[in-house]
């Protein structure tokens, strides 16, 4: 029998012959650093929950005061709480900018700030290994796309160069990822300011693993350089280690208000329920005093690399809370995921197209919860899994 689904079907089992089908699963979060899944407990490594405010859970107000679960319209129309505007504001103030503008999640961050600054005369420069809404908001820019090597910087100074030269007057926009979601290594940020003031850009930087991680009172990566003031575009989401929902922009406050005016993500959506806008504040506080939470978290990252290094595996350049075990193809990584859950560690399997072919991998993810004995015991299951895959 056909039916109109069946080109359907034919995509799924050619994704399925490759390795490359994805499913979704029910998991629960558990405090501590573990989680649920299919009716079992397992180690968490594998959620962005890095300061585990999310598996924690909680009220979102002290008082249980009754929070209104919807917005009822778009910002611009009747959808903003006086308590929203004044989270804006103090949040700017906390990235140290003139303005802050809450959307609904990074993902529409990143479509609307980029769909919004660029047209199809500008020039764009963007790190091969961005993320996929960067990618999204450049593509729906229409602007020209300059997709320079990871972390090549004599690469993006060519680029800058060349346009520079044949349009000196053409706007110039790099942006990249503070920390890079799948290898867990950083941006050359202090290289990257001297190029975009030698060639009159301006910067973008996208802080969805660094916010709440790095930098006084978890301000960031740029802060953590002491570089925040170079940066024209502060990215980051609420998602993250914030335990929480929804992305922001912040800078000048022009950039603000141009955004309001003409960002379609922000515009054309209506904007976060008062009880997310409540525990966003509550867990941003959370986030300013977990500088304990955030130095067991690079003691935690530490152990677990240096483990996994000493028994062989490549780790790529992780420098953070993401550890990449690098596997190579798909098929491998599908099968050393499916060891390790069995074994009671929630991991990953991340395939292309989210990475780049041949470099399929298990994505750890490390939290401050995670006790260093169990972190110890994951470093000898992996090992003991990876030997059986051939991969140490
Ligand atoms: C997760 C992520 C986003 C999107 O954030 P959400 O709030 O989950 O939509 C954007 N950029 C990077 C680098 C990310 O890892």
């Amino acid at each position: 029998m056909t039916s109109k689904w069946d080109w359907m079907r034919l995509e799924l089992e050619r994704l399925d012959s490759l390795s490359l089908r994805r499913s979704l699963s029910a998991v629960r979060l558990l405090p501590g650093g573990w989680l649920e899944k299919d009716g079992r407990r397992m180690l968490n490594l594998a959620s962005n929950d890095y300061l585990g405010i999310a598996s924690e859970g909680g009220y979102v107000t002290e008082e249980a005061d009754a929070l209104q679960t919807g917005a009822g319209a778009s910002r611009l129309v009747v959808g903003g709480t006086e308590e929203l505007a004044r989270f804006e504001e103090a949040y700017a103030a906390y990235h140290g900018v003139g303005a802050a503008l809450v959307y609904g999640s990074g993902y529409a961050a990143n479509v609307g700030v980029l769909g919004a600054l660029l047209t199809r005369d500008d020039a764009v420069f963007s790190d091969r290994l961005n993320h996929a809404s960067i990618v999204d908001g450049i593509v729906l820019s229409r602007a020209e796309h300059f997709r320079y090597r990871h972390l090549d910087m004599n690469q993006l100074e060519a680029m800058l160069k060349k346009v520079s030269e044949a349009a000196p007057r053409r706007k110039k926009l790099i942006v990249t990822d503070a920390v890079f979601s799948m290898d867990g290594d950083a941006a050359p940020l202090m290289d990257i300011i001297a190029l975009k003031e030698r060639y009159g850009a301006l910067l973008m930087i996208d802080e969805a693993h660094s916010g709440g991680v790095c930098g006084k009172e978890g301000r960031g990566l740029a802060d953590a350089l002491g570089a925040a003031e170079h940066i024209d575009i502060h990215m980051g989401t609420f998602s993250k280690a914030y335990g929480a929902l929804g992305g922001y922009i912040a800078g000048d406050t022009v950039l603000k208000e141009y955004l309001v005016n003409r960002s379609r993500s922000f515009i054309y959506t209506t904007g976060l329920p008062p009880v997310v806008i409540a525990a966003i504040e509550r867990n941003w506080r959370k986030v300013r005093a977990a500088d304990e939470a955030r130095d067991r978290l690079r003691r935690n990252a530490a152990l677990f690399r240096e483990g996994l290094a000493a028994a062989g595996f490549q780790l790529g350049d992780s420098a953070s809370q993401i550890v990449p075990l690098l596997a190579g193809e798909s098929e491998r990584a599908v099968r050393m995921a499916a060891r390790l859950q069995q074994a009671g560690i929630a991991a990953v399997a991340i395939r292309p197209p989210t990475v780049p072919e041949g470099t399929a991998r298990i994505r750890f993810s490390l939290m401050a919860q995670h006790e260093p004995e169990a972190l110890l015991q994951a470093v000898q299951v992996i090992t003991d899994a990876g030997k059986q895959e051939g991969i140490v």
